[in-house]
């Protein structure tokens, strides 16, 4: 322990003095905060050896990290839904799920906190550490503090999507359903946490200002508020050393927007207003120029990383371009060699900025 909580000094001074009180149990207990829980979580869902390991989408284990979940919701409190759906894709079809955890009135306008929880490329090694299970342990984390901190003119809802990876299937199928039962009109935005820990810096990006191609209906939303209201939470919980950033303009994406290549995408296709947490890096020359795919400098995630182009040394015999998502490099064992507390110290950032945001919205929202 590097330093001593405040809270334990009157306790250990009491017990010394006293030899009452239950000191180790209080002690233990404010050890135990809400951002500290969810790298505890984080080793639950993605350690091969202490938790669950990789979860590719339709396989038993997608569905035992479905009710690992959905009794961490319960166990909280929340009314919990668990939302079957199958899937089709050009490569695999299957069944999956969605769990779906709220506590407050769901005809009040509703944020919406998503994170997938399946897993791929558990063949090259990948247990999915960054990409998500980061965005689970986090999501399961903010919503076991906020069960204490309900908004008064907001419902907040959490969602774990099943079977991201093999084509955004659990969030069209989520918004699909929405669509159908007249359930769209209260969702006032949509925060899509993934690969939120692993990379160079934190990222927050709103929709595309040009509507996404899969967009069926007309009603499009590139709106920035819950972007802006994110940025704003982060500085004033990390300080401007630490808060989110904006990524700067590149090819075909102007400042501070992203693709519909995850769960945010069905969402802004429908409407709502969305922003997307993303852990990576803006400032590397990746192998389709400054797109954000390289998520690291860090030279062990590279076959030679040159420092001055901030690029690969060799563009044509470069390997692993940064990349830890989708990658051997996507288990915690070789991101807590690579980043010694990296990890742990942006799920503990991205839990508070959360906690801020979601216990208050009325201070970083203009409008309902
Ligand atoms: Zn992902």
């Amino acid at each position: 322990m590097k330093y001593l909580h405040p809270l334990a000094l009157p306790c250990l001074l009491t017990s010394s003095l006293l030899l009452v009180t239950p000191c180790s149990l209080s002690a233990q207990k404010t050890a135990d905060t809400s951002d500290k829980v969810a790298y505890t979580y984080l080793k639950q869902l993605v350690s091969p050896t202490e938790g669950i390991g990789a979860r590719e989408a339709g396989t038993d284990k997608e569905k035992q990290t479905a009710s690992y979940i959905k009794a961490k919701f319960e166990k909280f409190g929340y009314r919990t839904i668990e939302q079957d759906f199958s899937f089709k894709s050009r490569k695999s079809e299957g069944e999956s799920q969605n769990i779906i955890a709220e506590l407050g009135d769901p005809t009040k306008p509703t944020i919406i906190l998503a994170a997938h929880y399946d897993s791929t490329a558990m063949k090259s090694g990948s247990m999915g550490a960054t990409d998500n299970g980061a965005g689970v342990a986090a999501m399961l984390a903010i919503a076991k503090a906020l069960t204490t901190k309900i908004p008064k003119n907001y419902n907040i809802r959490f969602i774990a999507f099943g079977a991201e990876e093999i084509g955004l299937q659990g969030s069209n199928y989520y918004v699909s359903d929405l669509f159908k039962n007249n359930k769209l009109n209260n969702i006032a935005a949509m925060i899509n946490f993934d690969t939120i820990a692993g990379g160079d810096n934190v990222y927050v990006h709103s929709a595309h200002i040009t509507p996404y191609s899969r967009c069926k209906s007309e009603n499009y939303s590139s709106d920035t508020s819950i972007r802006a209201a994110l940025l704003t939470a982060s500085i004033n919980v990390l300080g401007e050393d630490n808060k989110y950033v904006i990524h700067p303009d590149y090819e075909g994406y102007p400042e501070g927007v992203t693709g519909s290549w995850s769960d945010h995408a069905s969402f802004a296709c429908a409407g709502i207003p969305i922003a997307y947490v993303e852990s990576t890096n803006f400032a590397i020359n990746g192998k389709d120029g400054f797109d954000g795919y390289s998520q690291s400098t860090a030279e062990q995630l590279w076959s030679c990383y040159d420092q001055k182009n901030a690029s690969a040394c060799d563009k044509k015999a470069e390997k692993n371009w940064g990349n830890i998502w989708h990658t051997k490099f996507d288990s915690l064992e070789q991101l807590n060699k690579i980043f010694p507390g990296r990890v742990e110290q942006q799920l503990s950032n991205n839990v508070k900025v959360l906690i801020e945001l979601l216990a208050d919205p009325d201070k970083y929202l203009q409008s309902k």
